[in-house]
């Protein structure tokens, strides 16, 4: 195909007509940051003017940025709450928005336990679906001819719940998958899938996992890219393959499809596709019977290019694991995103995870940039406003803390990510993901902070009461290399009566009264999505904790100011408590969750 040469691209050559305007509107967006974002916050402003919450402010109609940013606070959630739950309890009036809350996100980040709730607006998709819509396009400049194959991406739909008005609340992948704009996308040959729309909206998590699979192994020779949205779910989905090979295999064999495979959208479509192919039966039973998994989706995808797959961030842990799997097939990070906004997309996919860097799109909201001085936290109060700059504004290599305002009523809001800029693109900074304040343990979406672990710690404690036992010292670490991972904490008791010894029950049950106290993100990681395994209980040795002390100290730390890390990840500290470990305990059940908010 020949492509106008009047919208190329200095991006470089569009794969096609489609792709040359994807990247001109790009580079127009790059080019003029300061003026869209002038322009986005001028058209929130006006949307909003009568919202209750601006006209608490009194802009009274400006619209401009020296108005907004001297009268508006910059907030969290928690100063937004109160307001957000009027929402979510039926109030209809235009509280933080003019147009209709048309549903809640439900983020991973919570607050109180629960995760939070995001109001959007329906024209937020068609945003949303723009930012997508430009993925392919860049990719397709450095990675040719994936119009002759597929991408195999395990996506999931999740639990969603009501409002007491009745407003859905749900995540915000799980609204996407549903929606019209994903649903009636139109045919493009460079974005064509494995999975059926029907097995990735299918409610029933093995189910839909199953189907993917499965799809993804009868196209396998067609699949040139593979991918889930972050590398914890593409590592499940590896190990989903190594539990559930064998009737996968025999499926082929036969031409039937698995009988626990009962929704009726699914069976339809996938049996449409399942003939018996003996050889294929053959062949996934030849590698996957054989101990030694590494490669193993290069050995059953021959023609994979790279895994499309978020690896910064929490999810850098993931990067070995994935290489052990893929012999190093190159991993590229594609867009960067959140319940609150959609933020960007990594203009150079084609690097190394360490390298990764997100342009934010200047017409998704309106950004602001709070300074991180990573030795100070900052506290903002009402009356003197803070120092926050704009998207054009930015220096190399400085640090930010992202604050948003959006269309659906989100106004100078505290997302909590640290970003650093580490170049441009014409005018738009690209900033590399440095991490998510106050996140102590992550294994998948999950994200447990120092608070939440001190109090989980402090409820187990309360069984350890009878044994007239206290935990002295505590550290954690996210172990990344069980499938799924799972959280570990060591722990250093004082047990004062050395006949009363804690026992290997109560300390089990002590796992699980941690796990019973984390947020509702952690539990139904646990629970619904099988995404976080059993926590584990450490026991060390008495003078550990000394011992770590005097570890940190020898390399440099101060004795006044030294305290016990909650979390550790340095190789010689794990090594070091784990020769002290006297006994190992796990979590004996699942902890309780439902899809139902507890407040
Ligand atoms: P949620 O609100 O649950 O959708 O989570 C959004 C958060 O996930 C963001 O604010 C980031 O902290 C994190 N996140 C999203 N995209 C990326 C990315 N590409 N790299 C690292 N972290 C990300």
């Amino acid at each position: 195909m020949t492509v106008d040469s009047t919208i190329s691209s200095p991006l470089g050559p569009p794969a096609c007509e489609k792709d040359a305007k994807a990247l001109h509107f790009i580079e127009n967006m790059t080019r003029n940051t300061d003026s869209v974002q002038v322009n986005v916050l001028a058209e929130i402003l006006a949307q909003n003017a009568d919202t209750e919450y601006l006209r608490t402010f009194h802009l009274n109609g400006a619209t401009d940025r020296d108005t907004f940013k001297s009268k508006i606070p910059v907030v969290g959630y928690d100063e937004l709450h109160p307001y957000i739950k009027r929402i979510a309890d039926g109030d209809r009036s235009p509280i933080l928005s003019s147009k209709p809350i048309s549903e809640f996100l439900t983020s991973s980040g919570t607050s109180a336990g629960e995760r939070k709730l995001m109001p959007t607006i329906a024209e937020e998709w068609d945003r949303r679906q723009k930012l997508y819509s430009l993925l392919m396009p860049v990719m397709n400049l450095y990675v040719p001819n994936l119009n002759k194959g597929k991408g195999l991406y395990f996506y999931f739909i999740k639990a969603e719940t009501k409002t007491p008005s009745g407003l859905v609340a749900r995540p915000v992948l799980t609204s996407y998958y549903k929606s019209d704009q994903f649903r009636n996308r139109p045919y493009d040959p460079y974005n064509v899938n494995t999975s059926p729309d029907e097995a990735i909206l299918c409610p029933d998590s093995f189910q839909s996992m199953y189907s993917q699979m499965l799809c993804g192994l009868l196209m396998r020779e067609q699949v040139l890219r593979m991918g889930a949205v972050f590398a914890s779910g593409l590592v499940r989905a590896v190990r989903f393959l190594q539990l559930n090979w064998k009737q996968l295999a025999q499926d082929f064999a036969t031409g039937t499809l698995y009988s626990k495979i009962t929704d009726p959208s699914v069976r339809g479509v996938v049996s449409d596709m399942l003939k018996p192919n003996p050889e294929l039966a053959k062949f996934i039973t030849e590698q996957c019977s054989d101990e030694n998994w590494e490669g193993i989706i290069t050995r059953i995808w021959p023609n994979t290019k790279y895994l499309d797959v978020i690896v910064t961030g929490a999810m850098a842990q993931y990067i070995p694991t994935l290489d052990y799997y893929s012999n190093g097939l190159p991993k590229y990070c594609t867009m960067y995103a959140s319940s609150e906004c959609y933020f960007g997309l990594n203009l150079k996919p084609v690097c190394d995870p360490s390298q990764v860097s997100y342009t934010i799109m200047p017409n998704m909201g309106y950004f602001e940039f709070l300074p991180h001085d990573s030795t100070s936290s900052v506290t903002l109060s009402r009356d003197s406003p803070p120092p926050l700059l704009d998207l054009a504004d930015l220096e190399l290599g400085k640090e930010y803390e992202l604050v948003i305002s959006t269309y659906a009523g989100l106004c100078r809001y505290r997302v909590g990510d640290i970003l650093r800029v580490t170049g441009f693109h014409n005018s738009a900074p690209q900033f590399k993901f440095i991490r998510r304040k106050n996140v102590l343990l992550s294994i998948d979406s999950d994200k447990t902070d120092e608070a939440e672990l001190q109090s989980a710690i402090d409820n187990a404690s309360v069984l350890l009461r009878e044994f007239n036992t206290t935990i002295v010292e505590y550290t954690s670490y996210g172990d990344a290399k069980t499938i799924p991972g799972h959280y570990v904490i060591y722990w250093e008791l004082l047990v004062k009566d050395s006949k009363n010894q804690p026992t290997d029950a109560a300390l089990n049950q002590c796992c699980l009264a941690m796990e019973e106290s984390f947020n509702s993100v952690y539990r139904q990681g646990r629970v619904a999505d099988n995404s976080i395994g059993p926590l584990e209980i450490r026991i060390v040795k008495n003078g550990t904790f000394e011992e770590l002390m005097d570890y940190a100290i020898s390399r440099g730390a101060s004795i006044n100011q030294y305290k016990v890390p909650r979390c550790v990840s340095f190789t010689p500290i794990l090594e070091l408590l784990d020769s002290r470990v006297v006994s190992t305990h796990f979590s004996p059940a699942a902890p309780q969750w439902t899809p139902e908010r507890r407040r």
